[in-house]
This record gives C-alpha cells, sequence and structure tokens, in this order.
C-alpha cells in the first residue's frame, strides 16, 4: 500500500490544475492513464471563454452568465455559471502569466473571437490550438514543482475505495508491468474527463471512455444529467475528427445540397453562430429531409471567401487536418462536415467546491470530489456553449485544488485496515477478463455499441430507437462476457484496458438510454420527435442515475439552482 494526501485521478486541465494548488501543503500524485500532454484538453481548438472586453468594450461577466444559462436551456446551476464567469477573467491572466501564448490583437492584448451562444466575442485564443497552448504552460508548472508531486504517468485507475460514504484511496494499475497497487489518502480527485468514445462518429480520444464515472458509479455515486450529450455541428464526414467552430467564429458558412445558407430557416440572427444543439439539428433536419449534398448525409462548410492568408493565421491546424483525413483543403474546396458526439454535458454530481454529492440533498460522499469534464457542478446543464468548457476545467480544477487542501489540513489519513476486502472487485474483474475464452470478439462488440448509439441515441432521438438501442446495449453487456482476449499477459496488455474501457462505456451508455427515455421533454443537447417542446413544468430538473448491486437502474431528480435568470422561450 502506498500512502499519499491526496490522488488526483487525471492530468488533463482540471487534474494538474487542481494538483498546482494543493500541492504546497500537501504529498500530491497524480495519476493517468496517458502521458499528461497527451490528455483529451490538449486537443482542444477554438478557445476558452472570458469577458475579458478587448474586443467587445461592452462585455462584462453578467453578458456571460447570461449567454450560458439560455445556452444551458436553463437547466444550468446559476450559482456555478455565476461563480465560472466572474472567475474567467482571473484565470485567463493567470494561464497567460503561466506562459501560455494567446494570439494577439492590434494593441498586443489577448486577441478574442466569436464563439455559438455567445453573444460578444470573448473567446481567447492560441490561434486553433488553444488547448495545447494551455496544457503545455500548465504542464510546465507542474514540472517546476514536481519534487512535490508523484505522477503515476501510463497506470489505470481501476476503483476506488469507499466505505459508508467516505473516500480514503484509489487501486490503480501499472499499464507496463500489470501490477496493481492500493493508494491510501485522506481524499481523491476525479478529474477524469469525457465519455464520447461510446459514439461511432465522435470527436474524442480514445482516451475519452467515461472510466472515473464508472469507478464512481461502481461505489454508490449516483451520475446526473447523463442523457444530455452534445453533438458538435461540424465534424469531418465519415470520421468525426473536430473542425473547430472558430471557423464558423472565424465567418465560415454552413450550406445544404441546394447551395443555400440553411441557417436563414433555423436562426436567423446567429445564423451559424446559433448554440451547437440547435445548429446540429438544423444541419440534421436538412440531412434528414434529403438536402444534404448530393442527397447524402453530410453538409458543406465553406471558407473559400476568408481567402488563404486568414486561414493560414487562423486555423492551420484546422486546414491540415481537412487535408490529412479527408484530402479536402479548405482553402480551395469546401469540407464536407456532419454533427459528432464531442462533449458529455453530465457526471460525477458535485458542488462550487467539486465534493462530490450523492443524493437531491446534496449528502457529500466524504474525500471524495470531480472537475472538469466528468464533473456535473452543473455549469452547461442541459447544453454547453463553446470555449466554456477549457474554461470550466481551469476555474473549478483550481477550485477543487483549494478544497482538497483545505480538507487535507483538516482531516486525518483513515488507514485502509483490510486491503484484500478493498481489492475484491479489482481481482475478482482482473480474474475474469484474463480467463474470457468465448467466440465473442471486443471489436465486433465495440463497433455494434458504436454505431447503435450514434445511429439510435443521437442528434434526433424517438422511443422505438433508443428502446432498440438500450435492448441492443444490454445484449451487448452479455455478449461481453463471451469475449475472449488475445493477449493473456501482463505486461503492457492493451487488450485488457481496451477491455475495461468496453465494459465502463457500455455501462454508461445503458444510464445514457434510461435517462433520455424518461426524460419526455426536448431540451438542449436531448432532443425527442415525440416531445418536442422543453417542459419546464415536469423537467425542469436534474437526473440522478445510480445502479443498485443487482444491476438496477434507479432515477432521481435534483432541483435546478436558479438565481437571476428565470426560464424563458430560447430564440437566436
Ligand atoms: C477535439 C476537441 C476540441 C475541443 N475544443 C474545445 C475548445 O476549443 N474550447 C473548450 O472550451 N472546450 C473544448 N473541448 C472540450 C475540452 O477540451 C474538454 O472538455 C476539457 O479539456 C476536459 O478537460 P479535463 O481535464 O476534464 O479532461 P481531459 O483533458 O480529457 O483529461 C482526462 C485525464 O484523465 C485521465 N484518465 C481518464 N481515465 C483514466 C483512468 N481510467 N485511469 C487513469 N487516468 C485516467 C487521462 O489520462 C487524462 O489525463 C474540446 C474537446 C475536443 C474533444
Amino acid at each position: 500500500m502506498i500512502k499519499h494526501d491526496i490522488v488526483i485521478i487525471g492530468a488533463g486541465l482540471a487534474g494538474m490544475r487542481a494538483a498546482l494548488e494543493a500541492c504546497e501543503n500537501h504529498d500530491v500524485a497524480i495519476v493517468t492513464k496517458i502521458y499528461p500532454t497527451r490528455s483529451h484538453s490538449g486537443a482542444a481548438q477554438g478557445g476558452v471563454a472570458a469577458a475579458l472586453a478587448n474586443l467587445a468594450e461592452d462585455d462584462s461577466p453578467d453578458f456571460h452568465m447570461f449567454d450560458t444559462v439560455k445556452g444551458s436551456d436553463f437547466l444550468g446551476d446559476q450559482d456555478a455559471i455565476e461563480i465560472m464567469v466572474n472567475d474567467a477573467p482571473h484565470v485567463i491572466r493567470e494561464m497567460e502569466h503561466f506562459g501560455c501564448v494567446f494570439s494577439r490583437d492590434e494593441k498586443g492584448r489577448i486577441a478574442q473571437r466569436a464563439f455559438g451562444g455567445h453573444s460578444k466575442p470573448r473567446s481567447c485564443y492560441a490561434a486553433d490550438r488553444t488547448g495545447h497552448a494551455l496544457l503545455h504552460s500548465l504542464y510546465e508548472q507542474i514540472l517546476k514543482v514536481s519534487k512535490k508531486l508523484t505522477i503515476y504517468s501510463e497506470y489505470y485507475l481501476r476503483d476506488l475505495v469507499i466505505n459508508d460514504f467516505t473516500c480514503n484511496g484509489a487501486i490503480i494499475q501499472d499499464i507496463k508491468t500489470g501490477k496493481i497497487e492500493v493508494l491510501n489518502s485522506k481524499a481523491v480527485l476525479m478529474a477524469t474527463g469525457g465519455y464520447g468514445r461510446a459514439f461511432q462518429i465522435t470527436s474524442n480520444a480514445f482516451a475519452c471512455s467515461g472510466d472515473g464515472l464508472i469507478a464512481a458509479m461502481n461505489n454508490g455515486v449516483p451520475l446526473m444529467d447523463m442523457e444530455f450529450v452534445q453533438f458538435h455541428p461540424t465534424g469531418l464526414y465519415g470520421q468525426g475528427i473536430l473542425v473547430s467552430e472558430a471557423a464558423r467564429g472565424e465567418g465560415g458558412y454552413l450550406v445544404n445540397g441546394k447551395g443555400e445558407r440553411f441557417m436563414e430557416t433555423y436562426a436567423s440572427k446567429m445564423m451559424e453562430l446559433a448554440p451547437r444543439d440547435i445548429v446540429s439539428r438544423s444541419e440534421q433536419t436538412e440531412i434528414n429531409e434529403g438536402r444534404g449534398i448530393d442527397g447524402k448525409d453530410f453538409v458543406h462548410l465553406d471558407m473559400r471567401h476568408l481567402g488563404r492568408e486568414k486561414i493560414l493565421e487562423k486555423l492551420p491546424q484546422v486546414r491540415q487536418l481537412g487535408i490529412d483525413f479527408i484530402g479536402v483543403d479548405m482553402i480551395d474546396a469546401p469540407i464536407p462536415i456532419q454533427p459528432t458526439a464531442h462533449y458529455s454535458m453530465g457526471g460525477i454530481p458535485c458542488d462550487v467546491h467539486g465534493q462530490v454529492i450523492r443524493d437531491k440533498d446534496s449528502s457529500p460522499v466524504r474525500g471524495l470530489f470531480a472537475a472538469g469534464e466528468c464533473a456535473c457542478v452543473s455549469v452547461h446543464g442541459a447544453n454547453r456553449l463553446g470555449t466554456n468548457s477549457l474554461l470550466e476545467a481551469v476555474v473549478f480544477g483550481k477550485r477543487a485544488g483549494a478544497s482538497l487542501n483545505e480538507f487535507a489540513l483538516n482531516t486525518n489519513r483513515v488507514e485502509i485496515s483490510d486491503e484484500n476486502h478493498a481489492l475484491e472487485r479489482t481481482n475478482k474483474l482482473t480474474k475474469e477478463l484474463r480467463e474470457m475464452n468465448g467466440k465473442e470478439s471486443i471489436n465486433v462488440v465495440r463497433n455494434e455499441m458504436k454505431n447503435s448509439m450514434t445511429n439510435d441515441c443521437g442528434v434526433y432521438r424517438n422511443p422505438e430507437k433508443m428502446g432498440r438501442c438500450l435492448n441492443k446495449i444490454k445484449d451487448l453487456q452479455k455478449r461481453f462476457k463471451d469475449c475472449s482476449l488475445g493477449d493473456k499477459g501482463s505486461l503492457f496488455n492493451t487488450d485488457f484496458f481496451e477491455a475495461i474501457e468496453l465494459k465502463n462505456m457500455l455501462d454508461f451508455s445503458e444510464i445514457i438510454l434510461v435517462g433520455a427515455i424518461e426524460r419526455k421533454e426536448s431540451r438542449g443537447g436531448h432532443a425527442r420527435t415525440d416531445y418536442e417542446k422543453r417542459d419546464d413544468v415536469n423537467w425542469l430538473k436534474h437526473t440522478l442515475a445510480t445502479k443498485s448491486a443487482d444491476g438496477e437502474i434507479k432515477l432521481d431528480y435534483k432541483p435546478v439552482s436558479i438565481t437571476k435568470h428565470q426560464p424563458e422561450e430560447r430564440k437566436y
């Protein structure tokens, strides 16, 4: 058993920002299944929001708050949103002082660009590699304090140690050797990122498989608002790889098979810069009604009118992605795009201090904290605005770090008295996976899950499709047990970890579907063809899903925090 004061699972923006905050007074460990700078935060392109008022002088955190509340389709918790928008200018300047090379305007200030659903141009960016710039600056700060930290790089979180809703450690496994370790700590922070990989068409990296959520859920922690998955309007056709919203922020057009800028019909004021849920639905409607390009299932993103120089300066990376992955250069030709599963609004429920909660009365899970995309605070409600999630990761990563610091100062470590008991579930699953010798294939099961989730639980949902998808997922859970593992060894056994990831994805896909079938309304990213309207009377509430020991999923609901803005109709 290894002892630390604080264990942080995840080395993306949220995890590393928290570590920096907490390591001054404590012995902190960071656990990450991939090398820290390969975390998905590094793939973020378009920018991070803050009402700096550099480009629009009349911008303010109040406007940012209203845009975020409206963007969330009024499901976002307004107390949390207010904290985020007020902290935004401070954390951006702090990241700049950490060395983040933001692009500049002609006066030498941090440049800002327009983004979907924001009424003012407030995305701070580093060309179209913002996440890369932020993550590397933060990693440099982490290296500076590395003597105070232990980084378990390429270690896999297998389970948490939680008894009577008190967390005092985590079980991790060295990917290189297969060795399992018990970490005993005063507190654990979950910063494990999103869950987009359950979908066939997704912008998410391979690592985004929702492992942290399932570790929490297996220990009795509910998952909140899992039915809200964001589909980004501009994934490269057939691949899902992201073409940043920055492309439309810089002036790109969306065009259908008839050559029309179809957003005129759906959001005449904000056009291509309406929030993502609305643009993705509009695009899907055009495709469903036969107005895709050549009647097919994609539309065009046209950037040609911006000119070569602007594209090379502002969007060098997304241009290259188009060339590399579908052989189209946006300087000369429109790019074929389709909606792609992009962001997880749902996650581990926590309060504005990062404290994980376990029921509608916000009872805490002592010693367990969450931040970043795996957490559900909830600042994004039913639909996240672009650039608000890098912001969330930094703001709430920092806040969770401060909470961990405080908690660890005032708490004694509870020893893990029975190591074998703590390891029981991990050892059982390890044995089962190693002995799997059935006729099914992990790859086939994974592909069927991804196709089913993309086709039947996508932009538009209806009960027949969701029901079919839920049956499919349950069937795949059974078939998973009848798979076989090619590699039975211990060293760098990627087959083994991919099997765990598949199991996790099947488990949270079931939760997404159960919540989505039950939520009989359309709100943000959850659009039903049988209940087309938002229903504030019955559904202005967060879903909390728990799984019992016998596998039954139970749903409960938690009120939304409404402080300044009453729900109203969303028009753009
Ligand atoms: C292509 C793309 C572009 C984006 N662009 C933008 C943008 O321009 N603006 C914006 O605001 N947002 C953007 N987002 C969203 C944003 O990047 C993420 O929401 C945010 O970076 C998440 O940060 P995080 O720290 O929570 O998680 P991540 O950066 O995903 O890090 C998760 C960490 O958890 C670790 N981990 C996970 N599971 C385990 C396990 N089992 N064991 C050990 N470690 C584990 C991983 O190793 C990793 O270190 C984009 C997302 C994508 C996919």
